[in-house]
């Protein structure tokens, strides 16, 4: 399961330093994996790239980013499930092509 930025969320950008994978962005960003830039997932608000967020699985025990937001705005992605050997999986994956 990835996180989940709400409409909560304020643009401070507190989540960002936080993410061990750099699976969060700007509004308006472009995220990038692999050397390869890719169109923001939101002009709106801070968001989530889910195909870099682990959880903070292989780092930490816990999300970093959801007790970093001073507006509770992070959430757990009920629409993205995940197993911690797909998570722990997508770490070493990250780890190979870069973050
Ligand atoms: Fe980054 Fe961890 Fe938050 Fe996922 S849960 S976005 S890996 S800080």
């Amino acid at each position: 399961m990835a996180v989940l930025i709400t409409e909560e969320c304020i643009d401070c950008n507190a989540c960002e330093t936080e993410c061990p994978n750099n699976a969060i962005y700007a509004p308006g960003e472009p995220w990038s994996l692999n050397g390869e830039e890719n169109e923001a997932l939101s002009d709106e608000r801070t968001y989530v790239v889910p195909e870099k967020c682990t959880e903070c699985v292989g780092f930490y025990d816990e999300p970093q980013c959801i007790p970093a937001c001073p507006t509770e705005a992070i959430i757990m992605d009920p629409d993205r499930v995940e197993t911690k050997e797909n998570l722990m999986a997508r770490k070493e994956h990250l780890d190979e092509v870069g973050r």
